[in-house]
């Protein structure tokens, strides 16, 4: 589904590369970490894959890099969304809706989905998420694990094939760290979504397969 051949990347804004040589390969299905000291090059990848790179930060390429056999850098952000769903470590910056009901649908309603079928795909990822009794909640006023299970559940209800997760522990304590990590598991289980975790929580991450 994912290869890195021989792919380097440099930043227009730096004089040596970021990535350098990568050589990786993501089956479809495959839940991996990704794990290495802060500056290393770990959010780079990710905004690779996201397409934040080219689109949005550009910069020196070389060596391959494919996505369902597609060069990665020819793809849109438009087409990169519909193929990659990214969590970050700070889910303030990505509610967009007044209510947890609202922030959910937000992915289906610019996807103009039917109001019917968009009140059932919410009700049924707050229930796969545990949030049903927070539908009404603004984003706001939860806890961080509960902001965290919101910017899951609102990125994975468009139902895209990649699950690109960013440092998603870095604002959570020990317990919440281990809740979300279960949750990742789980939904990797039942939806057989690609699975990308970036952490250096090593010891929480590896709370599940
Ligand atoms: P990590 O996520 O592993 O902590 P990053 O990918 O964020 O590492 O950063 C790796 C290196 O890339 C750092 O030296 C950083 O300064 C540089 N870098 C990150 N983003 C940019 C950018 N937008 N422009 C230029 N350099 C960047
Ligand atoms: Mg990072």
């Amino acid at each position: 589904l994912i290869s890195f051949k021989n792919f380097t990347f440099k930043y227009n804004a730096q004089s040596e590369p970021t990535l350098k040589d990568i050589n990786l390969i993501i089956e479809k299905g495959q839940k991996v970490l990704i794990i290495g000291p802060s500056g290393c090059g770990k959010s780079t990848l990710g905004h690779c894959l996201n397409g934040i790179i080219p689109n949005i930060y550009q910069g020196d390429k070389s060596g391959d890099f494919f996505i369902g056999g597609k060069d990665a850098f020819d793809l849109s952000v438009y087409d990169k969304s519909h193929l990659v769903s990214t969590v970050l470590q700070d889910p303030d910056g990505q509610f967009i809706g007044l209510t947890v009901a609202e922030d959910l649908a937000f992915a289906l309603e610019n996807d103009c989905v039917e109001q019917d079928d968009m009140v059932k795909r919410v009700t049924n990822w707050a229930e796969k998420l545990d949030l049903l009794d927070l539908l009404n909640h603004r984003p706001q006023d939860l806890s961080g694990g509960q902001k965290q299970r919101v910017s899951l559940a609102g990125v994975l209800i468009d139902e895209s094939p990649i699950l690109l997760l960013d440092e998603p522990l870095a604002n959570l304590d020990p317990k919440s760290g281990q809740d979300i990590i279960d949750l990742v598991d789980k939904i990797h289980r039942e939806e057989k979504t690609t699975t990308i975790i970036i952490e250096h929580r090593l010891e929480d991450v590896l709370y599940r397969h």
